[in-house]
């Protein structure tokens, strides 16, 4: 890196490469007075994505050394860059006052942050978590452990494979994950996996089963928590340790949970039901998330976040949140009073690990202690609620931790960012203090007064008593008046008007109101930093109602959400019913406006409707009301209200999603083979509990092969599986598995056709039915005319049995046409052949031969009447 030769270099620089040899991998911040500078490659990879200038220093030398520097004050901004482009950024800090240091400031390294490690208030999203992951994969399975710095949560969890371990990545969206050096390569495609996280190989000493044990020994008994679960654990406390150096570690006792203690969502379900973001352009808005969170603190923000990604599968559990979201339903003015009481609550559990890392600013603290000042009113303001969930809340808050209460008081409502200009603390908060403050303050009356003696002593009334940064105090008089300039002034400066002046009395002053000033940003920096160490020690009782406080700003929100739309409390059991009355999609149901969402009823069972075969056209709702049915299970077993008239649910325990066609490049999977993946993946895994929703299947290949791979899958899930599915298809001649399998039900959603219009009721109805009407869609969607008029000749065409080169329409395949028809035979399906009567054939005919495109509806009408009198 150094072109220079080391004896070539200041000793600032050779410094500085000794700081950079400490962090090989992270680019260096090194202060230098007001700036943070960056050297050689660091500036050169750094300077684009900070987007500032690149410069060098010893610009005339041969060998320029390429720097560029960054603001002190600005600098969280800058860094957040580097961090957002996946870098590691490490600090060096000047350890001594640069004006009186002997020789070369002593600077040390003093942080290092990564992407999953920030612990800086404004940089990070208030709404979410910010995880630093750690992976490792061993003979006892695969260990997943994962915390946030910046909040003390800690949790790790075991998978029994790699789809397992998708799983929880696509859940918890880690910004970065480490994994041991020797793995590399050897675990599947982590960067696909997750491809908005950092990854990192770190040494294989952090995994270390004993030195694992080691450094957890704080946070876990790892006598439970098995070897990988242990070795990825304790490799992620190491690596934090490595980062943090200077900074204490401080995280919540380690969690471990299992996955199946939670309704299972893969990542095909998240995207696929757009739990957190819209699948169009990755927005919150548009996605569940967006609708249901009503939140008034960044705490229970992030919690309901948590808690639609972990649905329960406990009916206890769930009802007992469920009591919570009533109670307050029930009570809208506790409600409105709680929300605006929440509003003002600032992120007490990022602002208690800024204290507990010392590294919180007055500011920071004055909104801790103004926030707990606030939160320990809520139990007060909560009192007449029975919920055990609200109670528990209640008694999670704690009083008042005294020295947060003597913040409260004695800091001042406006206390800077800075600790060491002073400003913090009000007067009477120390009576040494109030003496220096005193002074400062009295120094400017004392100066009054002195000016006002003068004046009557010299006679001049325009002589003025000054101060300026340069020359410190004076006494200034005009050019005309230096007649009346008495003796003991002594001359300071000559100026174009007028000359000044200092006596020894002004000197005196000047030197005790100086010192005051000085004295009293030393005090108050003192007196902060042992507050901050007092409040620390309560970090415990702050985090827990931190918690609680997150719980009731869920439910709160929950609440809201469903009082403003219209939900309902849905009934949870261990049956294998689903039964929604008028239900709704929460979000279509939102864009849409009120009243202009059609409800549906859904019934899945484990008896008669366990796999429901939805047929339609395209655009009538199919895709609406499966996901609809999804998103309304996920709700009730979050512990949320429903969106529904009434709502019984029998516990699910997982839902899977096969939705739509895409291309995954980045895997290296086929449209097709994504299609597959995700059916392979539902056929392996799906249980009696689960709740499948497939919206088209087999579309991505050849109509025989699609439909045969459907119908088999189809088959599979009603005699084996037995999941409860919800299956919609424009394949047809699936809806004749009714026929002979018990469970399979049938439903379309019902149009109405006008002179070749479609109008989409939006209505489930029972039975199937045999057209998608995807002409007429494309001609809603503004395919040409032209195109229109040909795709309906060809279908006709096509409808009548084949085509003829000739007249340059299509024709069906073989074995397409020895089937003659587009819909296979029923009958052969059932094992039976039957020969079509001539009285069929001659009704045939006569349909067959209409012209559809001159018929009034009136003749429609009679037409229908006499076949009906022909057919019976
Ligand atoms: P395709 O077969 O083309 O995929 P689809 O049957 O799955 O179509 P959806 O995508 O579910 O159709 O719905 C199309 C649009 O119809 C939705 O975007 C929504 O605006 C509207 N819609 C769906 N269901 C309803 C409903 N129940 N009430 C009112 N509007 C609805």
């Amino acid at each position: 890196m150094a072109k220079k030769k080391s004896k070539e270099l200041s000793p600032a620089m050779r410094q500085y490469l000794d700081a950079k040899a400490q962090v090989p991998d992270a680019i260096l911040l090194f202060r230098m007075g007001d700036f943070y500078e960056l050297f050689f490659e660091d500036a050169e990879i750094a300077a684009p994505l900070m987007e500032i200038a690149l410069t060098s220093r010893d610009k005339g030398s041969e060998n320029p050394i390429p720097m560029c520097g960054v603001p002190h004050h600005a600098f969280n901004t800058y860094v957040a860059k580097l961090l957002g482009a996946g870098r590691k950024v490490a600090i060096c800090e000047q350890m001594e006052d640069p004006a009186k240091a002997k020789g070369i400031v002593k600077r040390e390294i003093v942080r290092v942050v990564s992407p999953g490690v920030l612990l800086d208030i404004d940089s990070l999203d208030a709404s979410s978590n910010n995880y630093l992951a750690s992976v490792i994969y061993g003979i006892e399975g695969i260990g997943l452990a994962y915390l946030d710095a910046s909040t003390g949560v800690f949790r790790a969890c075991k998978a029994d494979d790699f789809a397992q371990l998708r799983i929880e990545l696509a859940r918890i969206e880690p910004r970065e994950l480490v994994y041991p050096e020797k793995l590399a390569g050897k675990l599947e495609k982590l960067d696909t996996l997750v491809p908005a996280t950092a990854l990192r190989t770190v040494e294989d000493s952090l995994f270390d089963i004993a030195a694992s044990r080691e450094i957890l020994a704080p946070y876990a008994d790892c006598s439970n928590l098995g070897l990988e679960v242990t070795r990825a654990a304790g490799g992620l406390v190491g690596y934090l340790a490595q980062l943090q150096r200077t900074v204490e570690l401080q995280l919540e006792p380690l969690e471990l949970y299992e996955v199946k203690n939670f309704l299972v969502l893969d990542e095909t379900a998240v995207s696929d039901l757009e739990l957190f973001r819209t699948i169009s352009d990755g927005a919150k808005r548009g996605s569940l998330l967006g609708l249901l969170d009503r939140t008034s603190t960044a705490m229970g923000a992030r919690l309901l976040k948590r808690w639609i990604a972990y649905p329960l599968v406990d009916k206890g559990g769930i009802e007992r949140r469920l009591d919570a979201v009533e109670e307050l339903y029930e009570q809208s003015i506790l409600k409105a009073e709680l929300a605006e009481r929440l509003k003002k609550l600032y992120d007490v559990e990022r602002l208690a690990t800024r204290v507990v890392t010392r590294q919180a600013n007055p500011r920071e603290l004055y909104s801790l202690a103004a926030s707990m000042e606030e939160l320990a009113r809520l139990p007060e303001l909560l009192a007449q609620c029975k919920s055990a969930e609200i109670l528990d809340v209640s008694r999670s808050i704690c009083e008042m931790p005294p020295p947060l209460a003597e913040a409260y008081a004695f800091m001042k409502d406006t206390a800077p960012p800075a600790s060491r200009e002073g400003g913090i603390f009000k007067p009477e908060y120390n009576a040494d203090l109030k003496v220096l403050l005193d002074l400062t303050r009295g120094g400017k009356e004392w100066l009054l007064s002195y000016e006002a003696t003068l004046r009557e002593e010299t006679t001049v009334s325009s002589l003025k008593v000054k101060f300026n940064r340069v020359f410190g105090y004076f006494i200034e008089v005009s050019r005309a008046k230096l007649q009346h300039v008495p003796e003991h002034f002594i001359r300071k400066q000559t100026m174009v008007n007028a000359e000044r002046y200092f006596t020894p009395e002004l000197k005196e002053h000047e030197e005790k109101v100086l010192n005051a000033q000085d004295k009293a940003y030393a005090l108050e920096e003192a007196l902060f930093t042992d507050l901050l160490d007092r409040v620390a020690k309560h970090r415990n009782e702050i985090l827990a109602a931190a918690a609680a406080v997150a719980r009731l700003d869920v439910f709160a929100s929950m609440s809201q959400i469903a009082r403003d739309q219209g939900y309902c409390r849905p009934e949870v059991n261990d049956s294998d019913v689903l039964s929604l009355k008028d239900s709704r999609h929460p979000v279509v149901e939102k864009i849409l406006g009120a009243g202009r969402f059609v409800p549906n009823d859904i019934l899945l069972d484990g008896q008669d409707n366990q796999l429901l075969i939805i047929t339609g056209p395209n655009m009538a709702g199919k895709s609406t009301v499966m996901r609809q049915v999804a998103l309304t299970a996920i709700m009730a077993q979050m512990g949320s209200f429903v969106p529904a008239a009434a709502a019984s649910i029998g516990l699910v325990d997982r839902v899977f999603t096969r939705v739509g066609a895409t291309d995954s490049l980045a895997r290296g999977l086929s449209t097709f083979m994504v299609e597959m993946k995700e059916a392979a993946e539902i056929m392996k895994r799906a249980s009696r509990r689960s709740l499948v929703i497939l919206d088209e299947l087999g579309r991505g290949t050849s109509t025989y092969d699609g439909l045969s791979i459907a119908w088999a899958m189809a088959e599979y899930l009603h005699d084996f599986l037995r999941a409860r599915v919800m299956f919609a298809t424009h394949y047809h001649e699936l809806t004749q598995l009714s026929q002979y399998k018990k469970r399979v039900r049938n439903l379309n959603i019902a149009v109405k056709e006008f002179n070749d219009e479609v109008l989409f009721l939006h209505k489930l109805v029972d039975g199937a039915t045999n057209r998608s009407y995807g002409v007429q869609v494309a001609r809603l969607a503004g395919v040409p005319r032209p195109v229109i008029d040909r795709a309906k000749e060809i279908l006709a065409s096509l409808e009548e049995g084949g085509g003829d080169i000739h007249i340059q329409r299509p024709r069906l395949s073989k074995r397409k046409q020895a089937n003659t028809s587009n819909q296979p035979d029923l009958f052969a399906a059932a094992g039976t052949t039957a020969k079509v009567k001539p009285e069929l054939e001659a009704l045939g005919n006569k349909v067959k031969n209409l012209s559809l495109d001159t018929l009034t509806p009136l003749e429609a009408l009679n037409l229908l009447y006499e076949l009906k009198k022909d057919i019976s």
